[in-house]
């Protein structure tokens, strides 16, 4: 039973070549953080070999007697850290969570009204090829030209025309809160039922620093490994006991098998630390980071080179760069930032005029440096290199090396140098 190294060199020489780049470079993709040394223990360990069909309890397989510890934890802690009355945390991702939901909920043929995913949401929420779009009948709705904030009146107005069954509230590109009470409204009004999905601010919500939408919607989902800095995965919250039944036959046996139950251990562990101060406290100069960097991309300097940031600010870990008046297009500015050493994703602005493979905008987050211990100081530094980089005539050479000094402040997994566990 040799170790990685010796057994599969190709592999382990991957996986050590990725941690050198998790250590080096800024990782400024929203979506991403730097889960915990407990979490990857967790994760990577010999729960992995167990089947566990079923739930706590009322398993399909013997020999489930700590599995059943593990993932009792896992809902114990989903339940107290997001206030519900039922968690279920077998999801294996967050696409994963959204289709228990759909099958729990809708018949296929059923309408539902979601977020256009050029506008923010996301694909599971009706994208035309995902099976959202092809299961179902979509309605999207949108944010407005004139402020890039979400129409409520459209939203209003087309869920009265066309009667959804269900109403998604949720994006994996919007820089503001949501009107949880005014979506509740309308879903009550129409008869529908109303998905909040908060796999991106999760994390504020947990530490208190964003509205939580589980005493205002039917079902919530999330992701775990986004602003909550987990384990990849899902999880499915709600206070209706009836709903929670139908989720969990939707989960297992509906769409899926076996549960991860070394994903679900690692859940546990991030709901645990979700719950101290110190995740409060790096939740908190995750937004910080994030209004600084607006901020900075707001100065004249940059508005100069047509680089500008949509609706004016930020609520939330992410900044939208919006870049249609830039002579750089998303993927030219993503690749420039690639150069510099900081990863970010480009990402469509709404009503772009430019291919999705292309784009006009950037999406910029905060959580993974602020997880890597990044305070103001250390963020108004990387804003001052991230709107170096965008204007015309960048010293990229010179901004790698700034990027660079700012990753060797903030030494990551340092436990794990030389090579990958
Ligand atoms: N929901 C939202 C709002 C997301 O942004 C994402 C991921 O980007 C997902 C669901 C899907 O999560 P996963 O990639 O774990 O399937």
């Amino acid at each position: 039973d040799a170790p990685l190294a010796e057994l599969d060199p190709e592999v382990h020489a991957a996986v050590t070549a990725e941690l050198t780049r998790q250590q080096s470079t800024l990782e400024m993709i929203a979506s991403e953080n730097f889960a915990p040394t407990a979490v990857l223990q967790a994760q990577g360990s010999v729960l992995t070999n167990k089947y566990a069909e079923g739930y706590p309890g009322r398993r399909y397989y013997g020999g489930c007697e700590h599995v059943d510890v593990t993932e009792r934890l896992a809902v114990e802690r989903a339940k107290a850290l997001f206030g519900a009355g039922f968690a279920n945390v077998q999801p294996h991702s967050g696409a994963q969570a959204n289709t228990a939901v759909f099958f729990a909920l809708l018949q296929p043929g059923d309408t539902i009204l979601g977020l256009d995913l050029a506008h923010g949401g996301h694909l599971t929420h009706g994208m035309r090829i995902n099976y959202s779009g092809r299961m179902f009948r979509v309605v999207p709705y949108h944010v407005r030209e004139s402020d890039c904030l979400v129409d409520m009146a459209e939203v209003e107005r087309l869920a009265k025309e066309h009667r959804p069954k269900l109403i998604i509230a949720g994006w994996s590109a919007y820089p503001r809160r949501l009107d949880f009470a005014a979506f509740r409204r309308i879903a009550d009004e129409v008869g529908a039922h109303l998905l909040v999905d908060m796999a991106h601010f999760a994390g504020l919500v947990a530490a208190g620093l964003h509205p939580n939408p589980v005493p205002y919607a039917h079902i919530t989902t999330t992701t775990t490994h986004k602003t909550l800095g987990g384990p990849r995965g899902g999880v499915v919250l709600t206070n209706d006991a009836e709903l929670a039944k139908k989720v969990d036959s939707a989960v297992f046996p509906g769409t899926q098998g076996g549960p991860l139950e070394h994903v679900i251990a690692a859940k546990a562990v991030a709901f645990r630390l979700a719950a101290t101060p110190e995740f409060h406290e790096r939740q908190r100069r995750t937004l910080a980071g994030a209004r600084i960097l607006a901020r900075r991309l707001l100065a004249d300097d940059v508005a100069e080179a047509g680089v500008t940031v949509l609706t004016g600010s930020t609520e939330v870990h992410l900044v939208l760069v919006d870049l249609r008046r830039s002579e750089l297009d998303g993927k030219q500015a993503e690749d420039r930032l690639h150069q510099v050493g900081i990863t970010v994703n480009r990402n469509a602005v709404p009503f772009d005029p430019r291919p999705p493979m292309v784009t006009s905008g950037l999406r910029i987050g905060t959580p993974a440096l602020a997880t890597r211990g990044f305070g103001a100081e250390d963020f108004t530094e990387v804003a001052e290199v991230i709107a170096a980089a965008l204007r015309p005539g960048a010293d990229l050479p010179a901004l790698r090396t700034r990027a660079e000094t700012l990753a060797a402040r903030h030494p990551l997994y340092p436990h794990l140098s030389g090579a990958a566990r």
